[in-house]
């Protein structure tokens, strides 16, 4: 989390007066981060994820499931939960969401680079479920804490849970469907950064995503409570909050480089993957309790973290603040930069010319080090301030403090790409350069959870170990994610890969030979077993749970297992009382949800989604 959660947020108009400035602040702490951390060299190999998950209310006298504003009660007593010292037990940092239903959870300390720890990751995400359930149970048996990355009826009738049942749901002036009491009271970042960009963009964003045609789907379809407003469209649902889109939770990963050129690899080879990996984790078919032609939350997040003004829109040189990552970072990937947007000069000249000479004379030999920022490096932190800074806490404006990187921070961490490039920050000596992988869906259970975090962590591995070479054109990296949204993407679309070894050209693969291999290339998944069977430090247990995560993934992306999405489809599709309309009622989102709390709690099976037989033993901490 990083950044201050405390303080008085400024509003937006007192935030204008002062951008320029404040970027002057943010950019002088990124030449500090950059002149004492240039030269690490051998930081391990560190990672994390993190889990956002979501609080809801059954009454299964009403098979009715609602979304539970409670998460300003529990963080206290989890945050004080885990200050207890537990000798044995990993601590879990808790941090606030945006809303009020919305909690996230992180190992406090991150993994380590043995692969033992591997087998701790699903135990860790088990254990954050658990000290949140023991909580709510303590004052109900009804409330719960589940993996859900969209709830299917979020924004439509009474979706938040009150006690007094009868509740009228209250209009705001922003918003038809998203009251403002869903916003965390707690995090006084996340409301600023809600209110400001509302204001910078000159109105709330018109969400639509096109709905899914059933048999008796009325034709047009029309979404009636948008009927009559600018961007309406006929065959689309809408959602009229930046709320629809930040009341969704992903699954985050974060990898630690050894230096800053190793970071930049990472960085560089794991965009090609963000389409891939959101194909693969896709998991949010239902919008407002429709069945849509959409199967992620990614582009209802694009569209409602688009905070550029009018004229910022009809340039189309700045792109929303939840865009894909814009730019690869080594100058060598630089030709494959090839959509062309903002850059703040100033800032790519003070970058690049920053650097300066260092001649030693020994004799007769002359050693040369330039130490400047690459240009590739430059021009990615160039459009990055372009930016205004969405958020500004009165207390910390005039931070003089050399060791502390707060304003440069604060600026990376309010645009939110698809991958995340992490400098040290000033104040902390233990942090070393990051990449954080930000596409996917959360997943309903742990184990899919963690299958995808111990892939992704595994492939890193894999890609720093064999050079793999996957960089493609961002534009076709951007067109894998919209592919990617596609209902059933990984079993009816093409992705544009590069496959290592080839001449450089990419070409359009199905997501089950990107995985599986075929005939031209490898598959990632045997690269990976190869890296691990070329590794010798792994333990049994390690082994066989790392088969079961592999298997997930191999079987999802031959079709032979489904992605959450689609088992979410077809669970509606088949439910008695759905009326081929696309409508998701709340009887059916009832037993949906039950459907779900159950399998994540290992009550109940899926063996569409996870085979039995992928049991895992899996421990807190290293063996
Ligand atoms: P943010 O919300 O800014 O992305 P969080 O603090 O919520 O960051 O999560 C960061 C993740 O990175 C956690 O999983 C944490 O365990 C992990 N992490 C912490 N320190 C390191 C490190 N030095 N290298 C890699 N990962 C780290
Ligand atoms: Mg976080
Ligand atoms: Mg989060
Ligand atoms: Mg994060």
């Amino acid at each position: 989390m990083g950044v201050l959660t405390e303080g008085t947020a400024l509003s937006w108009n007192e935030i204008v007066p002062i951008c320029q400035v404040y970027r002057s602040y943010a950019l002088s702490q990124l030449v500090k981060i950059f002149e004492k951390c240039k030269d690490y060299q051998g930081d391990s190999f560190l990672w994390g994820d993190e889990l956002e998950f979501t609080l809801v209310h059954f009454d299964h006298s009403k098979k009715r499931v609602q979304l539970l504003l409670k998460a300003h009660g529990i963080l206290p007593r989890l945050v004080e939960t885990n200050k207890e010292n537990h000798d044995d037990t990993p601590s879990i940092a808790w941090h606030p969401e945006t809303c009020d239903f919305m909690i996230e959870g992180v190992p406090c300390e991150p993994y380590g680079f043995l692969p033992c720890y591997l087998n701790t990751v699903e135990a860790n995400m088990t254990l954050r479920r658990k000290q949140a359930q023991e909580i709510l149970s303590e004052q109900s048996d009804c409330e719960y804490i589940i993996n859900m990355s969209a709830f299917p009826r979020y924004g439509q009738g009474q979706f938040i849970y009150s006690s007094k049942q009868d509740d009228l749901q209250e209009v705001t002036e922003q918003s038809i469907h998203y009251p403002d009491r869903l916003i965390s009271p707690i995090h006084p970042r996340m409301k600023s950064s809600i209110v400001n960009s509302l204001a910078r963009s000159q109105g709330p964003p018109l969400v639509h995503i096109p709905i899914f045609r059933d048999a008796s789907t009325p034709s047009p379809f029309q979404d009636l409570s948008f009927k009559g407003t600018k961007d309406f469209r006929d065959d689309h649902i809408h959602l009229d909050s930046i709320l629809a889109g930040w009341g969704c939770c992903c699954l985050q990963v974060t990898f630690q480089a050894q230096s800053l050129i190793e970071c930049l690899q990472v960085y560089d080879q794991l965009l090609p993957l963000t389409g891939i990996m959101l194909a693969l984790s896709n998991a949010c078919p239902i919008w407002r309790g429709y069945l849509t032609d959409i199967d992620s939350r990614y582009e209802v997040l694009f569209q409602t973290g688009d905070d550029r003004t009018p004229d910022e829109r009809e340039r189309s040189t700045l792109n929303s603040r939840c865009s894909p990552a814009p730019f690869y970072l080594c100058n060598e990937h630089n030709h494959l930069n090839d959509i062309s947007l903002d850059v703040d000069e100033h800032v790519v000249s003070t970058l690049t010319e920053h650097g300066y000479l260092f001649c030693f004379d020994i004799n007769i030999f002359y050693f040369v080090y330039e130490l400047g920022m690459s240009s590739s490096l430059a021009h990615h932190f160039g459009h990055l301030f372009v930016r205004d800074p969405l958020v500004v806490i009165k207390e910390s404006l005039h931070l003089e403090d050399d060791t502390s990187s707060y304003h440069f921070d604060n600026l990376n961490s309010t645009v939110w790409n698809s991958l995340r490039f992490k400098p040290p920050p000033l104040d902390d000596d233990k942090m070393g350069w990051r990449v954080e992988f930000r596409p996917m869906d959360i997943q309903i259970t742990d184990f899919e959870n963690a299958s995808l975090s111990v892939f992704m962590a595994l492939l890193t591995r894999v890609i720093l170990t064999y050079g793999l070479d996957l960089t493609i054109p961002i534009s076709q990296a951007n067109e894998n994610i919209v592919r990617a949204h596609h209902r059933d993407s990984v079993r009816h679309e093409k992705f544009y890969f590069r496959a290592s070894g080839d001449d450089g050209e990419s070409s359009l693969m199905t997501i089950n030979e990107i995985m599986n291999g075929n005939d031209k290339f490898a598959g990632l998944i045997p690269l990976v077993e190869k890296y691990l069977n070329e590794s010798e430090n792994i333990n049994s247990d390690t082994r066989v749970t790392i088969g079961h995560y592999l298997s997930l993934i191999s079987k999802r992306a031959a079709g032979t297992l489904l992605t959450d999405a689609s088992w979410i489809r077809q669970f509606v599709m088949s439910h008695p009382a759905y009326k081929q309309d696309s409508v998701v009622s709340d009887e059916i989102q009832y037993d949906l949800m039950w459907k779900i709390t159950q399998i994540a709690n290992g009550q109940d099976t899926c063996p569409l989604l996870i085979q039995p037989r992928m049991k895992t033993n899996t421990h807190l901490n290293p063996e």
